[in-house]
């Protein structure tokens, strides 16, 4: 039931002592990148002066324009000769950023993304239909390696394409996918245009799901429309891609891998660290890379620590499904409301159907929040008076959760326009 036990059931003590050690080397390989040489330099740091893990307290937080400013080689720790691969995150937020791996960088995160799928009960057999984009975005090779060393029959099926996708389940017997959330709703909708019932007429048994937030609603809907379990998986390319934290079989919180990666969380207002098991921001330091190490990475997600051990034995900490990004976080009226917590009330709604959009539109001097929420055609056939109905529902559930009244607008199956990628859930037209 363990790709690699001793690791992944390490005692607490022996955990938090790799871990010192790894520090200590990863803080030394990265003294020999410009940025972090210039950094330690600055403010008179050795990293010899680290003795114990909380001593990492004394090194500044990295962030997503350090990497920027330092484009593209200024975290490197090695020769570029050293270097077999180049990835760069998806660009969500602006400029993307671009991370460099040794062959030893892709030998170790291989083995992560292997224990990770290993752990949800995959195994040497599987046909694995890996849905997300190849190229410069770590979901598709980041998976595929790890599929592959794992022994799973890989189809690089890539991103888009649902007719495609649904032939080549069908055609090869899939039994696990990787693919996100939003699209796995989105493709739903696909399957059911051609006939096709995921549950009946596949050998879907896992999913894994992740690079955007969602709701445990939306885990739950996709579980039950695909007949599958579904696991959550995040990481970020800063930190290699997927792999950084995966559930295991209980589902209960995702488990960071510890002997790869150091993490923290802040309060992103203080920058202090916030009680145990309360929620704040992610900060992680790589443990072992050493093309790029990066140390203390503002990830900007929020999440919380889950305490107490996992049934599954592993002692490697939990954390929460992400609720979402700092900068996702909207203020209407001085409300701070993050996109998940929409989708979480609309998956509640039976008749919601599959994709929503949030359009924030400034309106005198006040912010308005539009909500577009596809619904089940026979509501537009039907009395509509029925789709009225529906409709006041959805505003009087969102208000429960989010105290303010949004304007829903309810539109027909296939309005909402959809990306291969993440889904595009807010559209700000505030600015000017
Ligand atoms: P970008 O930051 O440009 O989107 P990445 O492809 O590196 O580029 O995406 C990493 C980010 O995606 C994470 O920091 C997080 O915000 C989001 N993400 C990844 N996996 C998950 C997940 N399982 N749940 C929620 N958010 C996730
Ligand atoms: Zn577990």
């Amino acid at each position: 039931m363990y790709w690699e036990k001793d690791v992944e059931t390490m005692p607490r003590e022996k955990l938090d002592e790799l871990q010192l050690a790894r520090l200590k080397e990863s803080i030394t390989r990265a003294s020999s990148s410009s940025f972090y040489g210039t950094l330690f330099n600055e403010i008179g740091f050795n990293p010899d002066d680290i003795r114990s893990l909380t001593d990492i307290e004394n090194i500044p937080f990295t962030t997503k324009d350090n990497l920027r400013d330092h484009w593209p080689y200024g975290f490197l720790s090695v020769s570029k000769d050293k270097l077999v691969r180049m990835h760069s995150s998806s660009g969500t937020t602006g400029r993307a950023t671009v991370v460099f791996h040794t062959a030893q960088d892709i030998d170790a995160w291989t083995n992560a993304v292997a224990r990770s799928m290993y752990m949800t009960g995959m195994r040497r057999g599987d046909v694995f239909q890996n849905m997300m984009a190849y190229g410069l975005f770590t979901g598709g090779l980041g998976f595929h390696y790890g599929a592959e060393r794992l022994g799973a029959l890989v189809i690089p099926a890539g991103a888009g394409n649902s007719k495609r996708q649904i032939q080549l389940m069908q055609d090869f017997e899939t039994t696990v996918i990787h693919i996100i959330p939003s699209y796995a709703l989105h493709l739903y909708k696909v399957f059911e245009e051609m006939g096709v019932d995921p549950r009946e007429d596949t050998s879907l048994n896992i999913a894994f799901i992740g690079a955007e937030p969602h709701s445990e609603k939306t885990r739950k809907k996709i579980e039950e429309l695909y007949g599958v379990r579904a696991f959550n998986s995040y990481g970020l390319s800063e930190m290699n891609g997927p792999g950084v934290a995966f559930e295991c079989e209980i589902q209960g919180g995702m488990h960071v891998w510890e002997d790869n990666f150091f993490i923290e969380i802040i309060d992103p207002e203080t920058m202090k660290p916030v009680l145990d098991g309360e929620e704040g921001e992610l900060v992680m330091t790589s443990l072992l890379r050493e093309g790029m190490p990066i140390l203390r990475y503002r990830t900007r997600d929020i999440t919380r620590i889950i305490s107490g051990e996992c049934p599954c034995g592993r002692s490697h900490k939990r954390i929460e499904r992400i609720k979402g990004r700092t900068d996702d976080m909207m203020i209407i009226k001085g409300v701070n409301i993050f996109p998940v917590q929409i989708e979480k009330k609309l998956m509640e709604v039976p008749g919601v159907g599959t994709d929503f959009q949030i359009i924030l539109e400034r309106e005198g001097f006040d912010d308005v929040m539009h909500v577009r929420v596809e619904v089940q055609k026979e509501f537009f056939t039907g009395n509509l008076k029925q789709l009225e109905n529906l409709r006041r529902k959805i505003v009087g559930e969102l208000k429960s959760d989010i105290l303010i009244t949004p304007k829903v607008e309810l539109v027909e199956p296939n309005t909402i326009p959809k990306s291969d990628g993440k889904a595009v859930r807010v559209v700000d037209n505030r600015h000017d």
